[in-house]
């Protein structure tokens, strides 16, 4: 088939990938002029497990989760914020409360598990490593913390991942950078934990799709889908082009390129922000993945670099950064790991992106329900974590094959 993908973030650039593995000719459209330049640019890039990437799903986030002002409010309300936002959080919320939560969990973490088996194996498969960082440890201050995590973790315990509590002593010896004045309890050890750099990881599989030839055109604005016959319209353009089937991977644009077509995506963009700084002192910074559940602060090692990320706002906001996020993810990191890494350098990199995200936290992986138009959009605060598997399992219910995972609870249809 001649297929048509819309947005060349981590989860258009992996889903073209996937489609000329199969031997489909893929045309990507990307407004910005290269791959991963929105959401995708720098995110924390915590792939496994990803539910316990801080915000990976409604009623994860234990109590604190329900506030809404102050600086450590679960999801803070920005300047801008509509009425559709508002009701979009009151069904987030509403969601983290329902029966029916362990079997949605459920469901992303075995997308979680799928797509990390599946990122391994493209990695292997076309020998790259994006920066890839392994073990990941979620510190806990008090027992209280655990709450913030419990229905991930007893998830993913049930599904036979190594998670090991360990106490304050040896979590400094796996990370032997922690601070030992910052008071700790202990933490979750999670050896197969993984991190990497999903901006350069989408950029590799974007020349390696390029090998397999899929082209991309970038600065290419898409300004309207059609189906039956399925095609878009691009800016500048007089003719619209005709594709077999079209992808609309456009992240949080995905729903209001949908819209005039009558599907309807409930699609909110939770902005976050990341500081990355170089390394300071080897033994000092990270060495792998760290969590803190109490701040919902992830902090990530990539090559010579750290990455710390977190904040929830709804709402555009006033352009400006929101100064008490980013101070709390100064103190997260010169608290955790003093002098491991150069905060004041010149080469610091402040950075706000959207997560985005439907009000049950799963993506929507399948049929737009219109001819010839499919969707793989909705990745909420898992993008990385779940691009490769997402992908893969589109491919193959677009080839009419059973994917390997269930994409039953991924449909847009339940909405
Ligand atoms: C602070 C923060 C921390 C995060 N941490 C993690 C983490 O640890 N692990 C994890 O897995 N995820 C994390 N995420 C989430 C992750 O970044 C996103 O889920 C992911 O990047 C979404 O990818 P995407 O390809 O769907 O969207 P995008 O990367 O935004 O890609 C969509 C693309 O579509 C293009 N586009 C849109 N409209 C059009 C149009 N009309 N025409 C042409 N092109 C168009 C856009 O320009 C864009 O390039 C984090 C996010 C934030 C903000």
């Amino acid at each position: 088939m001649h297929i048509a993908i819309v947005g060349a973030g981590i989860v258009g650039v992996t889903t073209a990938y996937e489609l000329t593995c199969d031997g489909h000719e893929v045309s990507v459209f990307e407004q910005r002029s290269a791959a991963a330049e929105e959401s995708s640019f720098a995110n924390a890039g915590l792939s496994s497990p990803a539910l316990l990437i801080p915000l990976a799903a409604p009623g994860i986030g234990g109590p604190q989760s329900n506030r809404l002002w102050g600086r450590h409010a679960a999801v803070r309300l920005a300047k801008g914020v509509t009425a559709s936002e508002l009701r979009w959080l009151w069904r987030w919320r509403k969601a983290g409360r329902s029966p029916a939560l362990p079997m949605a969990l459920s469901a992303l973490e075995q997308l979680g598990r799928y797509s990390q088996a599946r990122m391994r194996w493209v990695s292997e498969q076309l020998q790259v490593d994006a920066e890839t960082g392994r073990g990941a440890l979620v510190l806990l201050r008090t027992v209280e913390d655990l709450a913030h995590v419990q229905p991930a973790l007893q998830l993913l315990r049930e599904a036979g991942m190594a998670i090991h509590d360990v106490d304050a002593e040896t979590a400094r010896q796996i990370e032997p950078g922690l601070s030992p004045d910052t008071p700790l309890i202990g933490a979750l050890h999670i050896p197969d934990g993984e991190s990497g750099n999903c901006r350069l990881f989408a950029q590799m599989l974007r020349y390696a799709a390029q090998e397999r030839g899929a082209q991309f055109h970038f600065n290419a604005q898409v300004t309207g889908l059609d189906a039956a016959p399925a095609g878009l319209r691009i800016a500048g353009e007089t003719l619209p082009r005709r594709f077999d089937a079209v992808v609309v991977c456009a992240g949080v644009a995905a729903a209001a390129l949908l819209r005039p077509l009558g599907a309807e995506l409930p699609m909110a963009a939770l902005h976050g922000y990341s500081i990355s700084a170089p390394v300071r002192e080897d033994s000092h910074a990270p060495q792998g993945s760290v969590v803190d559940p109490l701040h919902r602060v992830t902090i990530t090692r990539q090559g010579q670099r750290v990455r710390i990320a977190g904040g929830t706002e709804l709402g555009r906001g006033d352009g400006a950064h929101h100064a008490p996020t980013l101070q709390t993810l100064y103190q997260a990191i010169s608290g955790w790991f003093p002098g491991g890494v150069q905060v004041s350098s010149g080469q610091v990199q402040v950075w706000r992106g959207a997560r985005p995200t439907l009000p049950d936290g799963a993506p929507i992986v399948g049929p737009s329900g219109l001819p010839g138009v499919w969707v793989n959009a909705g990745h909420g605060g898992c993008g990385y974590a779940f691009a490769s598997g997402s992908a893969r399992a589109l491919a193959d219910l677009m080839a009419q094959r059973a994917p390997e995972v269930d994409l039953q609870h991924f449909a847009l249809r339940r909405f």
